[in-house]
């Protein structure tokens, strides 16, 4: 390759500094992670060609034979990694190479621990992958062509690190560049142990095996390939070790961790697919990215079409990683197109099935493994019991509670109904800002007192859960703050009278009267609790109301939220209830608006009138 005179000098985005400077100052452990980086950047770059090629063929040039190819010098102490994908143009090299356009690269940064060996593994996983090159060589020289632009000139990046304080790069125009990408690493000092054959083979084949296409090693003008190179996917079940099966999902997940499990199943009929899936151990640093693409991977007859997790998989399991290979889809087919088909949909809903059957698995056999999948992607897995009608019921049974008899997030709807009391027919559950508003709950008193269990709900996403799930197993869900609560047929131990009588009810009606007249307008009903045992009142939402948490939480989104009013429970039987009885006038008025201002209170609400309330204490402390 003969050079012109065109080059430049550019400057690196402060991020890439930052980055680099890591790379060279700080990885001491793992060093050799830079070849599968490498390596899995060049088996990408052959993806994407294939792709392309699909609706133009002379992308392949006279070239078709997709490979890659290391060697070294030791007399020039340097590892070369070249390719023949895609390639690079110009402008993609300023704009791949020299910027990080990638959101996550600030998280990259904040999840560096400063241990060596868990920063250096984090690397992959944060799409930095091509600058790994710098824990190993003092100067890098990448030089690339893209695929199709034949008449013009290929492009050369160097950077060395002796001009780190500069953090400038070179770029240069380079005629009759090949087709694809050659990375030369000239190494440090120290790190001649890349420069044995042996040794970088062997790094290949433990961390590269998988990769679909040849990887060869040149040695004396010999060529060795040196992977198995063939779409794992595509062998026998039990022709794939485990240890094959979790470096492959290293390559697909970008993890450094094993994977928690994997399903891997040949589907035949009316559609023919392959899919191989993997539940992470961990969450991933995109989790919650609207953006985030990556995922599962899309392959038609081994051929790698799109990666996009947002489409191939419902959103609820978008931690999911691996890959599907479909045999029928046309190869030639759009992006767009194929996101509507009627064959992608029954592939993806097979893949979700799949998925489900995995998590049941999990969630029956390894008890201590699905805790670890709640943790990462419990708050995920929610969504699906509103986005996933059709597996609203399966989704249901892997979700995990808190409860009044659980500390830890481990009950599931199939646990409660198992306990559930004699007489009792309806599974209840309590939302609430935090843990702790929610066990300082009134509503939970009577339920307490007759030993029914009750779900503690304190995620957000907790909300969309029970206005989309209403009943399981054919028992309903109900609020304990929202309508009429019956739990008469429930006698708790060494109970022996019903604790209501109606007569009482019956005599108390003037009284409530009163109350809700003192009120003004604050209360839409008053009436006789049959939840409270301690609290002398509480709110409760109307039946067909919106409760009070929800509400909160809609108005803190900015939303608009119709006002209703909320109902005040009074507790017949406490002191200050039947103080009341005996006051009138101004006295009784503010003793009534106290009673309010405590159930608004404890419900997690907030004073409308908070010098109001201070007074009307005082005035009862002192008066
Ligand atoms: P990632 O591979 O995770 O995107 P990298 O820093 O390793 O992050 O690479 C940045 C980008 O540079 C890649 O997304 C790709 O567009 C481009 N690139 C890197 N290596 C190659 C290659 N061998 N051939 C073509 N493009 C490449």
């Amino acid at each position: 390759m003969t050079e012109t005179a065109t080059k430049e000098t550019l400057g690196f985005q402060a991020e890439v500094k930052q980055l680099l400077h890591l790379m060279i100052h700080s990885l001491y452990s793992h060093k050799e992670i830079f070849l599968r980086e490498l390596i899995s950047n060049a088996s990408d770059a052959a993806d994407k060609l294939r792709f392309e090629a699909l609706s133009d063929s002379a992308l392949y040039e006279s070239d078709p034979e997709l490979k890659i190819r290391v060697s070294v010098d030791k007399e020039a102490r340097t590892v070369t990694i070249r390719d023949n994908g895609i390639g690079m143009s110009r402008q993609e090299v300023i704009e791949h190479i020299g910027t990080i356009a990638k959101s996550g690269t600030r998280e990259f940064f904040g999840k560096l621990t400063g241990d060596q060996k868990k920063d250096a593994q984090l690397i992959g996983q944060f799409g930095v992958g091509f600058y790994s090159s710098f824990i190993v060589a003092d100067k890098v020289s990448l030089t690339t062509r893209r695929a199709g632009l034949t008449q013009e000139h290929g492009v050369r990046w160097e950077y060395a690190t002796d001009d780190e304080g500069s953090g400038q790069y070179t770029l240069e125009t380079v005629e009759k560049a090949e087709r694809g990408t050659e990375i030369v690493l000239h190494l440090k000092e120290d790190e001649a142990e890349f420069l044995d054959a042996w040794r970088v083979k062997s790094v290949i084949r433990e961390y590269s095996d998988h990769i679909a296409i040849p990887v060869e090693f040149l040695e004396e003008d010999k060529t060795e390939v040196v992977n198995r190179a063939n779409a794992l996917w595509t062998r026998a079940k039990n022709d794939i070790s485990e240890d094959e099966y979790k470096a492959f999902y290293k390559h697909v997940g970008h993890d450094y961790e094993d994977p928690l499990a994997w399903t891997h199943v040949k589907v035949e009929g009316r559609q023919d697919y392959t899919a191989l899936l993997y539940v992470p151990a961990h969450a991933p640093f995109d989790l919650w990215d609207r953006d985030a693409k990556t995922g599962v991977k899309l392959y038609v007859k081994r051929v790698f079409i799109m990666e996009d997790a947002r489409k191939l998989m419902p959103a609820y399991l978008r931690f999911v990683r691996g890959v599907i290979d479909a045999a029928d889809l046309p190869l030639n087919v759009s992006r767009e197109i194929l996101q509507e088909t009627r064959d992608m949909e029954m592939i993806r809903n097979g893949c979700v099935r799949k998925t489900l059957d995995l998590l049941d698995d999990i969630a029956e056999n390894r008890k201590d493994d699905f805790a670890k999948v709640w943790e990462h992607f419990g708050k995920v897995l929610k969504e699906g019991v509103g986005e996933d009608q059709a597996n609203k019921e399966r989704i249901a049974r892997l979700l995990r509670f808190r409860s009044t008899q659980a500390d830890a997030e481990t009950v599931s709807l199939a646990d409660y109904l198992g306990r559930m009391k004699e007489g009792q027919d309806k599974i209840y559950y309590l939302t609430a800002d935090t843990l702790a508003a929610a066990q300082a709950s009134p509503h939970l008193e009577v339920f307490r007192k007759k030993g029914v269990e009750v779900l503690l709900l304190t995620d957000r996403v907790d909300e969309w859960v029970v206005s989309n799930l209403f009943e399981f197993d054919g028992k309903s869900l109900a609020s304990v703050a929202k309508g009429q609560v019956d739990l008469s047929a429930v006698t708790a131990e060494g109970e022996d009278k019903p604790e209501e009588p109606a007569a009482a009810e019956e005599a108390a009606k003037p009284l409530l009267e009163r109350i809700k007249t003192a009120l003004d307008s604050r209360a839409k009903d008053v009436r006789t609790s049959h939840r409270l045992v301690e609290s002398p009142a509480c709110l409760v939402a109307d039946e067909g109301d919106m409760n009070a948490n929800l509400a909160r939480m809609l108005k803190q989104m900015g939303q608009a939220v119709p006002e209703t009013q909320p109902i005040l429970e009074v507790n017949l039987g406490h002191p200050l209830v039947k103080r009341l009885e005996n006051e009138e006038g101004s006295r009784f008025d503010e003793l009534a608006g106290l009673l309010m201002d405590q159930a608004v209170l404890l419900d997690g609400g907030q004073l409308a009138d908070p010098a109001g309330f201070v007074k009307r204490v005082n005035g009862l402390l002192f008066g």
